[in-house]
């Protein structure tokens, strides 16, 4: 069966209400068939984009989302079905800032996970490992423990997310992992999925550009990309979408 490709926007925390509406007027021509594209903008700006991109396919995302799933004393947390109540189809779970800042653990990041199932989104879960963790040997391990974490929460359901191997130490950096080491990264994720393996998208983040984007996703088990700083430039998101 084929897996769908993605090139999903993480704007992190960038925009104005000014330069969304420039960005994303650009954004909504951008999906074709074979070519799936989302946007995950901050919370504050989730109608804004709901509103320009009614008629258009491509996804709106959120950054986060509370682990709670019942509503109540959580001061400044957002839950799923929030995210759900706003328009949201798709959000990022696990992003290495959200681990290194917040001190998310593998529990939460799949806690995070099923709920966004439970709400009926599409949790975009991220995993990588640090320079210190690469240069040891130990990337397949610790991206095995991420998604392990991940498969043994949700089960089957793991089917329904897309993952995004974002090594940290090619996050905002410029440099990028080589297409080889996406690719065995790749691989081994494919392959702690088990059975979902087969289907679901695995995105690579960390440094695309336009120059690097085609080489990337050429690779046999690179479904597309989660672009971090050149999804906030119109022409260079459209580039990298279009090397899909
Ligand atoms: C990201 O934050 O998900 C990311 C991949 O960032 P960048 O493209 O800027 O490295």
């Amino acid at each position: 069966m084929s897996r769908a490709r993605w090139v999903v926007g993480n704007w992190k925390m960038n925009g104005s209400f000014a330069a969304n509406a420039s960005l994303l007027a650009e954004v909504v021509g951008l999906p074709r068939d074979g070519a799936n594209v989302g946007v995950c903008v901050p919370f504050v700006y989730l109608a804004q984009a709901r509103q320009i991109l009614a008629d258009s396919r491509v996804a709106l995302g959120a950054q986060d989302v509370s682990a709670q799933t019942a509503p109540g004393a959580f001061t400044g947390e957002i839950s799923a079905s929030m995210l759900a109540d706003a328009g949201v189809a798709q959000v990022i779970v696990g992003h290495s800032e959200r681990r290194q800042y917040h001190g998310e653990t593998d529990a939460l990041v799949a806690a995070k996970a099923a709920a966004a199932l439970a709400a009926g989104l599409v949790p975009i879960v991220c995993v990588g490992e640090t320079l210190a963790e690469r240069d040891a040997g130990q990337a397949f391990e610790v991206v095995g423990r991420q998604v392990g974490a991940v498969v043994a929460a949700l089960g089957e359901s793991v089917s329904q997310v897309l993952l995004a191997y974002e090594p940290v130490w090619a996050i905002g950096t410029g440099r990028t992992a080589s297409p080889e080491q996406a690719q065995e990264v790749h691989a081994s994720i494919r392959a702690a999925l088990g059975a979902a393996g087969a289907t679901v998208p695995i995105l690579y983040g960390g440094s695309v550009k336009a120059a690097n984007a085609s080489s990337i996703f050429s690779m046999p088990d690179v479904d597309g990309g989660l672009i971090g700083g050149a999804s906030l430039v119109a022409a260079d998101f459209a580039a990298i979408v279009a090397a899909l």
